[in-house]
């Protein structure tokens, strides 16, 4: 439309807000930030706000009586009020704007979201109240999405949702997430293709096939398990038990033997004693995941759990747990990584962070990269061979050998 992104929100002509809900204290420090944002802008009509994402639900009553100068309150991926309102404002045509949102320099690794919303319902959970239930995007629009991400540099891609797994199930005719992946695998130019996240129920045998089979799709799961005492996750509402999500870790393992998992886990959910805390350890122990996304559990008003249970673990004992968890994770990832050493791998080149030349493999290890005089400093976008020559927990040092001039067809081999 002819905008220009800007850093100072107090000069700017459209604010658009993008919120995140999940937790409680991340929309306090939204509503804080709309607060704030009335204020600067206050007596401006020309400027706009906007606040988009999960904070807008599909009742809007209460945020418009709270926020009357907010001009704009659009459901998550709903672009449309919002372009349109700035269209109107500064005498822009619109034509060509609304499909096809993706960014002009996008990372060489994006994210494209498939399904939103989430049938799921766990006790402590806000996603479903808040961005309704699963909705599939066509497999049309997200092919095409992909295509455009590619045409403009775009290497790896991973499909978002709340469980993505479900993807497609409610589109007709009815498809599923292995569908799609076959789709997005034939995008020439694309290298990666990865899925984000996965729920244990909804993990079938064809889409763990079609991760095994599919060359470009990466051995890399993450299956949230949450918590690993059968009571624990009864009162979660998680469906399914310690038993029966090992026994899922089981048929991963054996359907792609390279497979590299990841996992979520809440700790000090209501009720959980040490002894049940401990078989959360014990499960960690038994997979040895390559990492762990830890949260203290927290109240969250308008979950079944705020209603029904009581947040009645301390502050200080899930601090406490979760240092456990991080210690315990910490050893495991030092031990695992460090027999990576001396090994070779195919590198998609990413940047730089802080300073240093970083990428990523298959199993998306995070690699940085330290090259011999005369090679050349790779691009964000090439894929360049590495051998691994030192290691922490959470990352890989390496040497490039090699700048590879095309991307092999095959797949690659294991890492
Ligand atoms: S499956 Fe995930 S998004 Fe859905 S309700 Fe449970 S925790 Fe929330």
């Amino acid at each position: 439309m002819g905008f220009e992104s800007i850093d100072d929100m107090a000069i700017a002509d459209v604010v658009v807000l993008n919120t995140c809900v999940v937790r409680q204290s991340a929309e306090d420090t939204a509503t804080g930030l709309i607060g704030r944002l009335g204020k600067k802008m206050k007596g401006n009509s020309d400027r706009m706000i906007a606040v988009m994402g999960c904070m807008v639900g599909p009742q809007q009553t209460e945020l418009k009586r709270r926020f009357p100068y907010v001009d704009v309150w659009a459901r998550p991926q709903e672009y449309e009020p919002i372009l349109k309102t700035a269209g109107l404002r500064h005498g822009l045509d619109l034509e060509g704007c609304i499909n096809g949102v993706v960014p002009q320099f996008p990372n060489v690794a994006s994210f494209i979201p498939i399904v939103h919303g989430c049938d799921k319902f766990c006790t402590f959970c806000i996603i479903p109240y808040r961005r309704g239930r699963e909705n599939s995007r066509s497999t049309i629009e997200i092919v095409h999405e992909a295509e455009m991400l590619v045409a403009r540099g775009v290497k790896d891609i991973t499909l978002l949702g709340q469980n993505v797994d479900s993807y497609g199930h409610d589109l007709q005719p009815r498809v599923d997430l292995a569908d799609l992946l076959e789709e997005v695998h034939e995008i020439d130019g694309l290298e990666r293709l990865r899925f984000l996240t996965s729920h244990p129920n909804d993990m079938s045998v064809r889409i763990l096939e079609a991760v095994r089979d599919l060359p470009k799709v990466c051995e890399t799961i993450n299956l949230p398990f949450q918590a690993g005492d059968d009571t624990v996750l009864a009162n979660m509402r998680r469906g399914y038990t310690s038993g029966q999500y090992l026994d899922k870790i089981e048929l991963t393992k054996k359907t792609i033997p390279d497979v590299h998992l990841t996992t979520d886990l809440i700790v000090g959910f209501s009720g959980e004693t040490e002894t049940q805390f401990g078989h959360s350890l014990d499960i960690l122990r038994a997979v040895e995941f390559e990492k762990v996304h830890t949260s203290e559990y927290s109240y969250r008003e308008g979950t079944f759990a705020s209603r029904k249970m009581n947040d009645d673990i301390e502050r200080a004992v899930k601090k406490a747990r979760k240092t456990t968890v991080e210690e315990l994770q910490n050893e495991i990832q030092a031990k695992n990584n460090a027999k990576l050493v001396g090994q070779t791998y195919t590198v998609l080149v990413e940047g730089r962070k802080r300073g240093r030349l970083h990428g990523r493999n298959r199993g998306d290890k995070l690699i940085y990269l330290s090259v011999p005089d005369g090679l050349g400093v790779p691009k964000a976008g090439e894929t360049v061979s590495v051998e691994i020559t030192g290691s922490s927990p959470w990352s890989l040092e390496s040497e490039l050998s090699q700048v590879q001039s095309r991307v092999k067809k095959e797949k690659v081999p294991v890492e």
